[in-house]
């Protein structure tokens, strides 16, 4: 039987890949596109093909948005001349970097015949800001998913309709119960996501992306097997060791370390 596609937009990150994984697991065909928009965290996509070729996705196609950096500036992704920060802040958010990605996405969907396109927002990224009220991250949210679902079939023809988008943010899941979902579905390999916004040997550990990463592992409770440069401790009972140049989570190393002491 011919298996029904899905088109998913994968960033390397482990919200994405993961969720990309779940529906592989649940019997698609995983067809991923990976763009690079010009940002600072592009290790990411060496990152995603490696990770779909490791999870048995047909082969990626890379999508180069990178002349968009002209455009999308003032934004702590694209902007050299803007500092990548620890908290969240408005210019951390590329202006309707979603939309962008979902629309060529379904481009290829139509052409391919996918019903599905998937990416990676989940319902952290819909944090009411507390002084506008307003998701976060707004091109994260299950109502701007199913407008701009509705959009893009209205745009083609009536016989071809009925693409769907979906997400963790649609399905409901925060991001650490989507982490718990895919460790479950593909083990150890989460560790090999890539979060942070910049583009080190390791994980910086100190922007938002890597925190959020962290607190993410944490609130799922799988030990963070993330090389961290710095490591982003969460308090006093979170602590790390030093490990090929960076640091780990001692809950994650010290137990491994047991184990292979035995005989
Ligand atoms: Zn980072």
């Amino acid at each position: 039987m011919k298996k029904n596609k899905v088109v998913a937009v994968v960033s390397g990150g482990p919200d994405s890949i993961g969720y990309a994984a779940y529906w592989k697991h649940k019997g698609y065909e995983i067809h991923p596109l990976i763009f690079h928009y010009g940002h600072k965290g592009s290790k990411e996509v060496q990152v995603a093909q490696d990770l779909c070729k490791k999870l048995g996705f047909r082969d990626p196609i890379f999508i180069d948005l990178s002349d968009l950096k002209q455009l999308w500036r003032g934004t702590q992704l694209t902007d050299d001349q803007i500092k990548v920060e620890k908290e969240y802040a408005p210019t951390v958010v590329v202006p309707i970097r979603n939309a962008v990605f979902l629309t060529i996405a379904a481009a290829y969907a139509f052409t391919i015949q996918a019903k599905y396109v998937i990416y990676g927002a989940h319902l952290d990224d819909n944090t009411p800001n507390p002084k506008t009220l307003e998701p976060i991250y707004p091109d994260c949210s299950p109502e701007f998913q199913e407008a701009l679902e509705a959009a893009l079939n209205i745009g083609h023809f009536r016989a071809a309709r009925g693409l769907q988008i979906w997400s963790p943010a649609r399905e409901g899941l925060r991001k650490s119960e989507n982490l718990k979902r895919t460790y479950k579905i593909i083990g150890d390999l989460i560790y090999e996501t890539w979060s942070c916004y910049l583009s080190g040997q390791h994980h910086c550990g100190q922007c938002e992306s890597c925190i959020n990463r962290h607190k993410a592992f944490t609130e799922a409770g799988i030990p963070d097997g993330t090389i961290y440069k710095k490591y982003p401790g969460l308090g006093d009972w979170d602590t790390a060791v030093k490990y090929r140049g960076g640091y780990i989570s001692a809950k994650y190393i010290e137990p491994r370390a047991k184990n292979r002491e035995k005989p």
